[in-house]
């Protein structure tokens, strides 16, 4: 890694935000052999947060040698299991799914998110084709001929083209003038590590309550605790902060009565953390000499694990979009932005719109709602290659590309 102190810079390619997502793109567009500056400060903790990613996401991360050190730090998670506990009237019985029904060892690996992120920043420090800036962008001058970033310290550094990793406040967003829309969820999610008597078995278990997802993911052993899981429970704002200042023997047995006991006694380790829920999406994922990934395009609630794995996506075909483009050109620029429009329109609007479906069914308690929500789990449990189908695209999406390839002008 080499670190820049000149006053003013040039570069091929400025990728904003040093989260998961803009490390990861900085890594995948080193690779297309431009010159790359991940402008970014480390982020602090988020306390009790994972983040489960899928084979599709693993074989991108497979692609960037960032698998085996993932691997290293994270949890197998084998197989999920579904259990409707909205005591509706049409509740579905528990489904359990696992990944050798598609002929996989396991659906992907759970890790923290302060884990995933140091592991990538150790490994970007270690790409001497990446020039890692510690600043934030505090403003962006978009022109025709290219693009000059005013950092906070002062420095300037000219690029050809900007991949905005920076959030969903993204300043590159805004500063490209695209629009969102925003809305919020009556839900907080606490989360948090837990060490448990049962075993997990490998598999996340995630029930479905009238409040939104209770959930526990697989968590690598330690030689104190060789039961571990991370809990994602979404519940009222005032349910949260009521649950968070009980003591945590208190708090644990609220979760082994939620759990049904399944795990049996329950340790919290460490600290807990506390994310109000909310929902973002934006009219474009690209300006000109723009490209957005991660949360700067897409929020929505940790219902099924799609985040993260969407911004690994975001990041694979912004380097697609860019590999080999002449980057003194403008007009192949904007065909590489235009394709990169293309290719993520439809994967991000499909989860955006099926996790917001899905929890607003959950917490509609209204019989017709529940019938079909039930009807529709009851169908995917039943029926052999409808719940083959959707597994795979769960982990690997391939609808998305089919319709983006149907797209007008599209050249796949
Ligand atoms: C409870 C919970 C559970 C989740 N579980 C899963 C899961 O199991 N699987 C999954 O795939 N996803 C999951 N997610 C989603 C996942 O955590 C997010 O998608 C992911 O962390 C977003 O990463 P990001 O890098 O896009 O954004 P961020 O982590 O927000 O990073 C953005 C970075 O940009 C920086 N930045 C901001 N402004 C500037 C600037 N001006 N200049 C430079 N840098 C700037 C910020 O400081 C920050 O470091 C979960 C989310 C929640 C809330």
């Amino acid at each position: 890694m080499a670190t820049a102190q000149a006053p003013q810079q040039k570069f091929d390619i400025l990728v904003a935000g040093a989260g998961a997502s803009g490390l990861i793109a900085a890594i995948a567009l080193a690779r297309t052999g431009h010159s790359v500056a991940l402008v970014g400060k480390t982020p602090g903790p988020l306390p009790g947060r994972t983040v489960a990613l899928f084979e599709g996401s693993l074989r991108h991360l497979d692609d960037l040698g960032l698998r085996e050190p993932l691997e290293e730090i994270a949890a197998v998670v084998k197989g999920i299991r579904i259990i409707d506990d909205t005591s509706s009237l049409f509740r579905p019985p528990p489904a359990l799914f696992t990944a050798d029904e598609i002929g996989l060892d396991a659906f992907g690996l759970n890790v923290p998110n302060d884990d995933i992120v140091a592991m990538l920043s150790k490994v970007l420090d270690s790409m001497r084709e990446i020039t890692r800036i510690e600043a934030f962008v505090s403003t962006y001058d978009f022109r025709a001929d290219g693009v000059t970033a005013f950092l906070d310290d002062g420095r300037e550094i000219e690029c050809a083209v900007v991949v905005a990793g920076d959030g969903r406040n993204s300043p590159a967003r805004k500063a490209a003038k695209i629009e969102i829309k925003e809305w919020s969820y009556p839900q907080t999610a606490i989360t948090g590590i837990l060490r448990h008597r049962r075993p997990h078995d490998g598999i996340t278990t995630e029930f479905h309550t009238r409040f939104g997802p209770f959930t526990f993911v697989p968590m690598p052993s330690t030689d104190e605790a060789p039961r571990r899981s991370s809990l994602v429970w979404l519940m009222p704002p005032a349910e949260a902060k009521r649950r968070l200042a009980l003591k945590p023997r208190e708090l644990a047995a609220e979760i082994e009565d939620q759990s049904h006991y399944r795990y049996g006694a329950i340790e919290i380790e460490g600290s807990l953390g506390a994310f109000p829920m909310a929902g973002m999406r934006t009219l474009k994922v690209s300006g000109p000499r723009l490209m957005l990934v991660g949360e700067a395009c897409h929020v929505f609630p940790p219902l099924g694990a799609q985040g993260l794995n969407l911004g690994i996506r975001d990041s694979a075909d912004a380097a697609l979009a860019l590999d080999g483009v002449d980057l003194s050109n403008a007009k192949a620029i904007d065909s590489a932005v235009a394709e990169f429009e293309k290719s993520r329109r439809a994967d991000i609007d499909i989860r955006t719109r099926g996790v917001d479906i899905l929890n607003r069914t959950l917490l509609a308690d209204f019989l017709p709602v529940d019938f079909l929500r039930g009807v529709g789990l009851a169908a995917v449990t039943a029926i052999g290659p409808l719940r083959r189908a959707i597994l795979r695209e769960g982990i690997e999406p391939t609808l998305a590309r089919t319709l983006a390839n149907f797209a007008p002008g599209s050249r796949g």
